[in-house]
């Protein structure tokens, strides 16, 4: 048995879970929080049990060493020689990868330089690599990259109507994020379909605290509605998704703001919590449909239509599809996202499966099985993707 970390390391968090592989069992999971702070949290789970604690966790090598210190305490592992690979999710790839790479100096200094497009994300990424390549030199690392999936659209899709140049010269055009769990879903949704793979065409809507739609054929993304950043695409829980561009120098001119303080209005203030004006919590939204709320139910069915325009624009990428994915934490959970996004469907023959789709938090099938387009709930699982990637090198070298 081959033990895998797989990694999720924010600027202030990280994010953790020990798989065995290959049979993908989750031995523990955990998350390091308020990094950088003296009252940092610490908090670790395997079989029933959870220990937490709350200390002076002054960076991520000291959150990496409390984790591995632990690891060994808890007798999870005899030694970390048995921990064979570390696999992190990077945020932004851009055009160099295409795929999962094992991390070499020569990837850190790509990674590095691709910060200036993710300046949040990358940097923080690298400082989690950074500090488990200290602790654990024997094991491999791996980075497993949230636009991968979405390097195989085509210019078409990628590319912005906008003078090429700028292309060519700072690299603007779509990448698209969320890839891993959309590819986790769609390679799932293609074993539960049972045709043949390079047929598939599947619309995947991961519609979290952020949100992207992917139309992917034959287990390819052509096309996904997060773009330069993941501003872009539908409303999400405080972000607008589309906009007019020009609208950012009108809110800078009218509410006297710089641009940094208009992009963080539609980062921060917009989407559920900018329309509701009650909060950006989906659960809140749907609470507040049900009390009489306007500002929910407005909130709602702009959210709602944000999504059916793009399953609409998907259709036609994709000239149809067999199958739509939902998955993350209202795709997963809220019902009634699900339906009133099935329903405007039903003139292309889309049949709900109303007992189905009221239940939660496992994989369904939330269409009637002879539905024209089946429509699936597929949990998302980041971690097995990047466990995954990981192990596959290991069994290729
Ligand atoms: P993130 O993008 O931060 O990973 P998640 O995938 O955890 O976010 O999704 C968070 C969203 O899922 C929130 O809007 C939350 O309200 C919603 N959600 C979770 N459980 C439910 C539920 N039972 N009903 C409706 N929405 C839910």
């Amino acid at each position: 048995m081959t033990k895998v970390l797989a990694i999720n390391a924010g600027s202030s968090s990280l994010k953790f879970q020990l798989l065995a592989m290959p049979s993908e069992e989750v031995l523990t999971v955990g998350l390091v929080e308020r990094i950088g702070l003296t009252d940092g949290v610490f908090k670790i789970e395997f079989k029933d049990e959870e220990v937490k604690k709350t200390l002076d966790i002054p960076n991520h090598t000291k959150a990496v060493e409390l984790l591995m210190d632990a690891l060994l305490e808890n007798k999870i592992v005899e030694s970390f020689d048995e921990i064979a690979g570390v696999g992190h999710r990077v945020v932004h790839g851009g055009e160099k990868f295409g795929s999962s790479v094992v991390v070499t100096p020569e990837v850190l200094a790509d990674i590095e330089a691709l910060s200036d497009l993710a300046p949040l994300h990358n940097p923080a990424n690298m400082t989690g690599i950074k500090a488990f390549v200290e602790k654990l030199p024997n094991a491999i690392s791996v980075a497993v990259f949230d636009t991968a999936f979405h390097q195989t659209m085509p210019a078409t899709s990628y590319l912005y109507p906008i003078k090429h140049d700028l292309y060519k010269k700072h690299a603007i055009r779509k990448y698209g994020f969320h890839g891993t769990s959309h590819q986790f879903v769609s390679e799932r949704a293609i074993a539960l379909l049972g045709l043949p793979a390079d047929k598939t065409r599947i619309i995947t809507v991961h519609i979290g605290n952020g949100g992207s739609l992917t139309a992917v054929k034959g287990g390819k993304s052509i096309d996904t509605s997060m773009g330069f950043t993941p501003l872009a695409g539908i409303m999400m829980g405080t972000r607008s998704g589309d906009v007019d561009p020009a609208v950012v120098p009108y809110i800078m001119e009218k509410e006297g703001i710089d641009v940094n303080q208009a992009v963080d209005l539609l980062n921060k203030q917009s989407g559920l919590v900018g329309v509701s004006e009650l909060s950006s919590d989906m659960r809140d939204i749907t609470s507040g449909v049900e009390a009489g709320n306007v500002g929910a139910k407005l909130a709602f069915d702009l959210f709602i239509k944000r999504i059916t325009d793009y399953i609409g624009s998907y259709l036609m990428t994709l000239g149809g599809a067999d199958a739509i994915v939902f998955t993350a934490g209202i795709g997963e959970n809220a019902g009634v996202v699900r339906k009133a996004i099935l329903e405007k469907l039903a003139f292309l023959g889309v049949e709900i499966n109303e007992e189905a789709n009221n239940t939660r938090g496992q994989e369904l099938l939330v269409s009637t099985a002879d539905s024209k387009i089946k429509a699936f709930v597929i949990p998302t699982n980041e971690e097995i993707m990047i466990a995954r990637d990981t192990f596959s090198f290991l069994t290729s070298t």
